[in-house]
């Protein structure tokens, strides 16, 4: 379950934000997560919930935000969603040499914190 690896990630990098800033507690964090990274959103917020119990974290919300696979064609530079295992081949023309433009993403976006 690398969900809990991931959570677990997240919660300290928002933490040493928050505490950089000389907040104490942390109300939410919002997060950007590409389809390709085989992260199951349900498991995450699973993972968070028992990971942020005791620390500054502890009642604040994960706003998961899932992002689409996107890949751009090397050949016709047509950019197209696809799913996780589609991306191989451009649909406009069949070139195989396509760059992937998002789905691998595992960002923060935002933390509140007081
Ligand atoms: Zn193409």
């Amino acid at each position: 379950m690398h969900e809990l690896g991931i959570a677990s990630g997240i919660l300290s990098s928002a933490i040493t934000a928050a505490e950089n800033v000389g907040a104490t507690t942390i109300s939410s964090v919002d997060v950007s997560i590409g389809v390709l990274t085989e992260v199951m959103e349900d498991a995450l917020q699973f993972a968070w919930d028992e990971l942020r119990q005791g620390t500054m974290a502890e009642n604040a919300a994960l706003t998961v935000t899932m992002l689409g696979a996107r890949s751009r064609c090397a050949d016709c530079g047509h950019d197209y969603e696809h799913g996780r295992y589609d991306a191989a081949r451009c649909p406009s023309c069949g070139s195989y040499v396509v760059m992937l433009l998002q789905g691998r993403e595992l960002d923060i976006n935002r933390i509140d914190a007081d």
